[in-house]
């Protein structure tokens, strides 16, 4: 996507501006001047304090709850292993019959089954179409993701930049000047990509964590 200078955004003029991030936040324990972390009232070490004492505390309550999450994955493998016991009686006993395969027709199929309280509806699939179909779900997957990954950035860049608008010319001019820093010691251009990451970065760098 081509950059254009950010005095020509005027797309950015019809949505609401998001107020600039605070410059620091101090951790809210008591005396401790450290900086918070990004979204919580806690610097990284009184955090990471906070969340042991947690633990210590709720020791029991916490092991009952892993122990609650076991017994449902057990009674879930439960459930599958009696369906596909279920639909092998019922093949063997002949009151049910393999189908073909619902992609290429061939006889030689497996079944499967998605939904261990309803092991009759069985779709039958030979081995091959099978390992297609989970590689297209995988691949679909991982698409979904990137998806999601391009869209959260573009959603930053758009805030980063329009709270870049708000500061005063002197900061703004300073993240310009080191987003245009390119590497080897070259100097971008306004327009290039790397130029948009950069300046992302350099605000993030400057006012997410903290610093200076
Ligand atoms: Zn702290
Ligand atoms: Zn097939």
């Amino acid at each position: 996507m081509p950059f254009r200078p950010l005095d020509e955004l005027d797309d950015l003029e019809d949505i609401e501006l998001p107020k600039p991030l605070p410059l620091r936040r101090i951790c809210s324990t008591t005396a401790c001047r450290g900086t918070a972390r990004p979204g919580g009232r806690h610097c990284l070490a009184c955090h990471a304090r906070v969340v042991r004492r947690y633990r210590d505390r709720h020791a029991q309550q916490l092991a009952a709850r892993r122990r609650d999450a076991d017994a449902l994955r057990d009674d879930r493998t439960r459930a599958a292993d009696s369906a596909r016991a279920k639909l092998a009686m019922a093949l063997r006993r002949g009151t049910m019959k393999r189908g073909l395969c619902q992609s290429c027709g061939t006889a030689d199929v497996m079944g499967v089954i998605e939904d261990s309280q309803r092991w009759r509806d069985v779709t039958w699939v030979c081995r091959r179409d099978r390992d297609d179909a989970r590689e297209r779900q995988r691949d679909d997957q991982a698409e979904l993701v990137r998806a999601r990954e391009r869209a959260a950035w573009a959603d930053e860049r758009t805030r980063v930049l329009a709270t870049i608008e708000l500061l005063p010319p002197n900061e703004r001019e300073q993240l310009h000047a080191l987003a245009a820093q390119g590497p080897a010691g070259w100097t971008l251009s306004p327009e290039a990509p790397l130029y948009v990451m950069n300046l992302v970065r350099v605000y993030r760098a400057r006012f997410s964590r903290g610093a200076p």
